[in-house]
């Protein structure tokens, strides 16, 4: 057993802390190389002291030096060395220190440093699906050239990842009809307002949004899951990761999130991947890949649990997620903008400036003002990805100026 050497790209978030939980467990098989923070100086320092990291990365100036500042203090921590900025993120994603990748920040934040990961071949676990969202034949072309190893974390990919015969784990470039598969199918919790009345939507408060009843997790992502725009995210991410064709994925709704995700086969078989909703689970089998080990996650008791149900997604209730699967086929202008409109709506919901139904018609504005422009025009280079990503923000800033400014 090699040991890895880890850079953990949002360490002091939900993933990259149940990441560190596992790593804990295990010290002879990981080395924490880097660490990686916005603002958040209290916890990094906690982490630092604890997994000693080669280097330690705050974005923000002034949050570098204060962790700088405490760590002299530290004899745990004097060695350790501090940088700041974005493009030291990137630097640490692709440094030869480091053997594999955490690819943990929320947003499109995480594109530049996952994709530089990618770039150097490294073994990427990828959680944050915005930046391939943001990217995707793109990332995935860049993963193919470097020989990079993607691992997906988010759980319903790691869930169909699991279910896929071994030739068919080739991710991007997998045949899933030459696997004898039929569809991959993205379950969802459909989120804490799945059941409440349409009218009592564009009331709800950032706190009831992200008061998922399943899972625990990040703000953006848990709006995400209220909206639904997390699903439709995963729709795009399946269909680069599994190179799926529209007809070969499918949305639908179970409650209880036991069942993470399923593959449909030619002769009838459904497979699925069963778990307690806990991201500890894929982020295990991601880190330890093709073995197993001890995630920390109890195992699933079945004598407790009651029905296993399914639905589908009602239109109406999740205008996100048909918007997310409209934008996957029509092109990677669609995407970009989707997720940066998406990104500047869920801040604006989150600062109480917007009403939780806002977040869709915002999406919808952008997507709609961009058309115009971007319909027949290729976006397959990083820099186009990067211009549509600023103007559909600045689009969605300004729709919400217009309309919605009390
Ligand atoms: P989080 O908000 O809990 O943590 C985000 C991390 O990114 C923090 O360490 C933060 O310091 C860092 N960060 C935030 N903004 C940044 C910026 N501008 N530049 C650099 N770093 C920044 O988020 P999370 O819930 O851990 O989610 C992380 C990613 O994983 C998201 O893309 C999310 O969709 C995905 N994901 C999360 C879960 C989950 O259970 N939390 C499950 C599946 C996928
Ligand atoms: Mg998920």
């Amino acid at each position: 057993m090699t040991q890895q050497r880890l850079c953990i790209l949002g360490a002091t978030g939900s993933i990259g802390l149940n990441t560190l939980a596992v790593v804990r467990e295990h010290p002879q098989r990981f080395r924490i190389d880097v660490l990686t923070a916005c603002t958040n100086v209290e916890q990094m320092l906690a982490l630092c002291t604890e997994f000693q990291p080669r280097q330690a990365i705050m974005v923000d100036d002034a949050a570098a030096q204060a962790l700088q500042q405490q760590l002299s203090k530290h004899k745990a921590g004097a060695a350790i060395e501090v940088r700041s900025g974005m493009a030291a993120l990137s630097d640490a994603a692709g440094s030869a220190n480091n053997t594999t990748v955490m690819a943990a920040i929320v947003g499109g934040a995480g594109l530049a440093p996952t994709l530089a990961a990618v770039e150097a071949g490294k073994r990427v676990l990828l959680a944050n699906k915005e930046a391939l969202v943001m990217s995707g034949q793109l990332f995935m072309d860049a993963a193919q050239a470097s020989g990079a190893q993607i691992l997906p974390v988010d759980s319903e990919h790691n869930a169909i990842f699991q279910c896929l015969p071994h030739e068919a784990q080739q991710l991007g470039r997998c045949d899933l009809a030459a696997a004898g598969i039929n569809k991959i199918i993205l379950t969802g919790s459909g989120g804490p307002f799945r059941e409440l009345p349409l009218a009592e939507l564009a009331a709800q408060t950032p706190a009831a949004a992200c008061a998922h009843p399943n899972w625990d997790m990040g703000q953006k992502i848990s709006v995400d899951s209220a909206t639904m725009m997390n699903k439709g995210l995963e729709y795009i991410e399946a269909r680069w990761l599994f190179n799926c064709s529209a007809e070969q994925i499918e949305v639908v709704l179970h409650p209880q999130s036991v069942i993470h995700s399923m593959v449909s086969y030619a002769d009838g078989s459904v497979l699925a991947q069963m778990g307690r909703p806990d991201m500890r689970t894929p982020i295990a089998h991601c880190l330890s890949f093709p073995e197993r080990i001890d995630s920390g996650v109890a195992p699933l008791d079945f004598m407790a649990l009651q029905n296993l149900t399914f639905a589908a997604a009602e239109a109406e209730r999740y205008p996100c997620l048909e918007l997310a699967i409209k934008a996957c086929w029509q092109g990677q202008w669609a995407t970009t903008a989707l997720n940066a409109a998406n990104e500047v709506a869920v801040a604006h919901f989150l600062d109480g400036r917007i009403a939780f139904t806002a977040i869709a018609e915002v999406c919808a504005a952008v997507l709609k003002q961009l058309e115009t422009t971007y319909a027949t025009q290729d976006v397959n280079s990083l820099a186009a990805v990067l211009s549509v990503d600023e103007q559909a923000r600045a689009s969605a800033s300004e729709f919400i100026e217009k309309n919605y400014s009390c």
